[in-house]
């Protein structure tokens, strides 16, 4: 059968175990209900993927990856989605990158690659022209995430795009991520350590024929209609101009900051401005240092190009990266009370060569932080680090960044995640700020009404991409129920966005994005239809959960956000009015969704509606194990 236009029509199965690889067709039914992207993720998570397993058992778990439906086609289709069961989670998680592996990926040939099983030695994949090989990277293991990708793109086509994992991946750091050519980080969840578990060092794809389209005229004319709107945009032409590294000034105005392990969500004007985005540019390289980057720095065809390199200005700091984004700087900066711009700059660039997540790794190391301050740590249980871990001290987040890529001293424990480490050391559990196991991002939910509620449901946990409220209130103004219906359909429309492989910057109107869709595919879909992906992979996602033991009892929020703001101008807000105002309002989620009222899973005449028939039988068996569960207490 042809595939629909658009999609490269296969599937790539590789069973490292086994050393083989099967292509299978893609079904026209996965495209019309699962899009593309994060849809496929979930759709072969759910259906592959055993809730019980360890997720750090290399044969039973699995990574999956797959392009946007619009890559290779939409100007700005830049994100590559990658999913598996989490190390840190316990449950499903999908974590994106950017700028033109997807597209790549799909002008190789491929809209998914499922990867099972595990190798006995270290190997590479590599994707060209519909072909999959498994090449050895004995030589590779050990490297960092930049050394491991120039490694392969010498190995393979100098314009690969390779998604890397580094030395924290092959140590089974729960927050290890996988970086995609060097600068982008598909951060979350510890994805980095399911390929280091697999030995599976990188995958590298390369190809440059799009599939055809159902209307190159068509396509065309949307493409550059898009491009040069968005192009001309003065608002979005001034956003570029920052990208968010002007994040730190606006979390601040918003009592939104992380600001010394979340006990100050507001930060005085002169302290905001030392991480602000003018310091950021301040360290813009000139134009020359840009070249030996070209190709991989911004998406697809973008029309926005954000991404800036920046390098620190002090001596003996050659280092580079990529536009510190506000997650960076507010996790590794303010979170931590390293207020050096050069410092946070350096400490992002070992974070990314280690590969770890730098969310998580900013929480844990702040949390330390925290319990050491405040005594609940003594010096001696501090193995490994030569300096005090007091806020200010770049010196030991350079260290503990280094010790927990090593699984060294305190480095063994913090590498396993904040919500573990507080049960291994006995203590810090009420101060751990996550939900569902995952470390949040970095906006503080007492700044903006109703944000409390998008985290505890958010299926991965504490994720500021799960839908933001509108608009910007005060969270006492009213309950927090009243916010549900409002972050629901961002929620939805993010998904999306990953579903189609597009950037949540560049900023698509619903009639381009139809428009886009139909010329390329050939399928007439509204955005409400298409929007439905994102009630689908959470429906998925949800009984994936219940069944893991997760939900409903993880649709909650950590203790410090429903303590009251310390000083500035929200003085006294929390995340709800009250414990039981959030639960009402999590029930009204539940109600929103056609979800059990208490036990949070899809109810059958939900997943009847969404054309998920398949999974009934599922969340069935997860209805009964919640209830079981619950009614043990
Ligand atoms: S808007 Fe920025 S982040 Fe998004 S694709 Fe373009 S360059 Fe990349």
């Amino acid at each position: 059968m042809a595939p629909v236009p658009g999609y490269a029509g296969r599937v790539a199965i590789v069973d490292l175990s086994s050393g083989k690889v099967r292509i299978e067709e893609l079904s026209r039914e996965l495209v019309e209900l699962f899009v593309g992207g994060k849809g496929f993720l979930y759709y072969y998570g759910f259906s592959l993927i055993p809730p019980s397993i360890d997720p750090l058992d290399p044969e039973e778990n699995v990574l999956i990856v797959a392009p946007g439906a619009l890559a290779a086609h939409a100007p700005g289709a830049s994100k590559i989605g990658f999913l598996a069961k989490s190390p840190l989670t316990n449950i499903l998680c999908d974590t994106y990158a950017g700028q033109v592996f997807g597209s790549k990926m799909k002008m190789a040939g491929f809209d998914a690659l499922i990867v099972t099983g595990a190798s006995d030695e270290p190997i590479y994949l590599y994707l060209e022209d519909g072909r999959v090989e498994i090449r050895g990277a004995k030589h590779l293991w050990g490297s960092s995430t930049w050394d491991t990708v120039i490694g392969v793109r010498r190995e393979t086509r100098s314009g690969a795009s390779v998604a890397a994992i580094g030395p924290a991946g092959e140590r089974l750091v729960r927050f290890a991520n996988i970086i995609v050519d060097g600068f982008r980080a598909a951060g979350r969840c510890g994805l980095g350590a399911v390929m280091g578990a697999k030995k599976l060092k990188a995958i590298a794809v390369w190809g440059r024929r799009p599939p055809s389209r159902a209307s190159v005229e068509e396509w065309r004319e949307a493409y550059l209609a898009i491009y040069r709107r968005i192009e001309r945009d003065e608002p979005t032409r001034a956003w570029a101009r920052y990208g968010t590294n002007d994040g730190v000034s606006v979390c601040s105005r918003l009592s939104m900051c992380p600001g010394w392990h979340w006990k100050r969500p507001w930060l005085p004007e002169d302290e905001a401005k030392r991480l602000g985005g003018d310091e950021v540019l301040a360290r813009e390289l000139g134009r020359a240092g840009y070249k030996p980057y070209a190709g991989y720095l911004w998406g697809w065809g973008c029309p926005v190009k954000c991404s800036k390199l920046v390098s620190p200005r002090r001596e003996g700091y050659e280092h580079i990266v990529v536009k510190p984004e506000y997650e960076n700087l507010a996790m590794l900066g303010v979170a931590t009370g390293v207020l050096d711009p050069d410092e946070v700059i350096y400490i992002e660039w070992l974070v990314n060569r280690l590969g770890m997540d730098s969310i998580s790794f900013g929480e844990t190391v702040s949390w330390l932080m925290e319990l050491y301050e405040d005594g609940l740590l003594s010096r001696e249980e501090l193995d490994g680090l030569t300096v005090e871990p007091r806020f200010g001290e770049a010196e030991a987040v350079k260290q503990l960044a280094r010790l927990i890529a090593e699984r060294r001293g305190i480095g063994a424990v913090l590498a396993e995640g904040v919500e573990k480490a507080a049960k291994i050391l006995g203590r810090g559990g009420d101060r751990a700020v996550h939900v569902k196991g995952l470390e949040s991002a970095a906006w503080d939910p007492r700044g903006r009404r109703g944000f409390a509620v998008s985290y505890a449901t958010a299926d991965v946990g504490a994720s500021h991409l799960r839908g933001w409220p509108r608009p910007h209130e005060r969270p006492s103004k009213g309950p927090a129920k009243e916010m549900v219906r409002s972050f629901l359909e961002d929620r939805d429309h993010k998904a999306l966005l990953d579903s189609l492989g597009l950037c949540a910057f560049v900023p698509y109107e619903d009639e381009e994005i139809t428009r886009m869709y139909k010329a390329v595919t050939g399928l007439e879909k509204s955005i409400e239809e298409l929007r439905l992906v994102g009630w689908r992979t959470e429906a998925l996602a949800r009984i994936h959960a219940a069944l893991a033991g997760r939900v409903p009892e993880g649709d909650t929020v950590p203790k410090r956000w429903m303590e009251p703001i310390p000083e500035g101008p929200l003085r006294g807000e929390k995340a709800a009015l009250s414990w039981e105002d959030l639960r009402e309002a999590i029930r009204e989620f539940y109600r929103a969704r056609g979800y059990h009222e208490e036990y949070g899973v899809p109810l059958p005449e939900t997943l009847e509606k969404l054309g998920l028939g398949f999974a009934a039988e599922e969340a069935q068996r997860a209805l009964r194990e919640v209830e079981r569960r619950l009614s043990r207490g």
